[in-house]
């Protein structure tokens, strides 16, 4: 007679082994994992508080300032995905009723808008349409008419594949007596950027982009001004996982013996050690040059195959993730369900305000290659003979 208390059985599908398709992904993201960062990620646990765990965070440390070309003390990966860093980023600088002004010319910064109102910030908008992106004049009337304390800026907006020029931004800001907050999750490591010398005072990015190891560690560093502005608060920031003041000591940034915070997605540490050394090794200037000639063959190809660019200006094209207009006669959807189906190949449609508009391909870290420009152009021509609609 059965006994068991039991009313939920063991879920049938947890009793079959685990299924993990091969593909490649060409979508914003993720892109693949090459073997040598899966087998780091891959490592037996150590303690989290473990001297060679630390060391790991150190070498993490040393790997963000490189890609970031920061000298700045305060930089750590937050235990947590992109989103994460930019919560990170606004709770630890804003306090209520500070002034923020928002760059928006895509989801990102819809969505920076959003968590900063969450945050109790007096929130401005700066608007330009999906696919443009935002000189410094219409930034500087920004500044001067909402006198913010921090701007945010997308410097990759992966929603429209528009790559966001830095130059001069940083010391408008700061002219301004305002501190400048940067995106990089979908740009870092595929287009320069240099936060020291651009005078950017908070730079974020992923690890699941152009450094290629899996979701969940997120790069950030804060200049001086920035751990300034953090040290005035006169309230704590509203997060504990997230205050900066805690992860700074965690990460060995202030000098003090490291307490315990949180326990450190160690193996995430790890796969984003190996990132940040596969970017090391290869060096920014050749990474940069690589995604630029790749997204080139790319637009290239698709221009050959019929397709409209989606941002006009070459100089403005994100090189990491390109865009194209959704061709007349054809469903987006379609595409990228005959993509995946028929060539185990990932591309993505458009997000947020370029949803139904736009298709997305990435090309990210070692996924940037002449061969899988080859390989996705070869399959949109695949799709493009066989996903016309008929007309009605
Ligand atoms: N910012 C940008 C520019 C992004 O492309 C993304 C991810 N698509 C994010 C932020 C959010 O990152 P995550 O999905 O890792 O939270």
């Amino acid at each position: 007679m059965a006994t068991s208390l039991l009313r939920v059985p063991p879920p049938q599908g947890l009793l079959r082994p685990l299924a993990v398709p091969e593909r490649l992904l060409l979508g914003p993201g993720p892109s693949n994992v090459p073997p040598r960062i899966l087998a780091a990620g891959g490592q037996q646990l150590l303690g989290h508080m473990h001297p060679e765990v630390l060391q790991v965070m150190d070498e993490i440390k040393a790997g963000i300032q490189y890609a970031f070309q920061t000298q700045n003390r305060l930089t750590l990966a937050i235990s947590g995905t992109g989103h994460c860093a930019m919560e990170a980023a606004f709770l630890n600088l804003l306090e209520h009723g500070d002034t923020v002004l928002v760059a928006v010319n895509g989801i990102w910064g819809q969505r920076a808008a959003d968590i900063a109102k969450r945050l109790g910030a007096n929130v401005h908008e700066l608007l330009k349409p999906p696919g443009e992106y935002f000189a410094l004049w219409d930034i500087e009337e920004g500044l001067v008419r909402h006198k913010p304390s921090v701007l945010f800026i997308t410097h990759g907006e992966s929603s429209t594949g528009v790559l966001q020029p830095l130059e001069g931004l940083g010391k408008l800001c700061h002219r301004h007596g305002c501190l400048l907050l940067v995106d990089a999750v979908a740009s870092l490591g595929g287009a320069p950027i240099f936060m020291d010398q651009q005078e950017i005072d908070i730079l974020y990015t992923g690890s699941q982009k152009v450094l290629n190891a899996p979701p969940g560690s997120a790069p950030i560093s804060f200049s001086n001004q920035a751990r300034e502005k953090m040290l005035r608060r006169k309230t704590k920031p509203p997060s504990f996982y997230l205050d900066m003041g805690w992860l700074a000591n965690y990460w060995g940034c202030d000098g003090e013996p490291r307490r315990y915070h949180h326990t450190a997605p160690i193996n995430s540490f790890f796969s984003l050690r190996e990132g940040l050394a596969m970017l090391a090794e290869l060096g920014l200037e050749s990474s940069w040059e690589r995604h630029q000639a790749n997204c080139a063959q790319l637009c290239k190809g698709l221009r050959e195959l019929g397709l409209e660019l989606f941002v006009k200006e070459e100089k403005a094209r994100l090189p990491t993730i390109t865009t194209v207009r959704v061709p007349e006669g054809y469903d987006w959807k379609d595409i990228i369900a005959f993509l995946m189906d028929n060539h185990a190949i990932e591309i993505s449609g458009g997000l947020g305000p370029s949803v139904g508009k736009v298709l997305r391909i990435g090309l990210m870290g070692c996924n940037s290659t002449s061969g899988n420009v080859d390989r996705v152009l070869r399959a949109l021509r695949d799709a493009l003979g066989c996903c016309r609609r008929s007309r009605l």
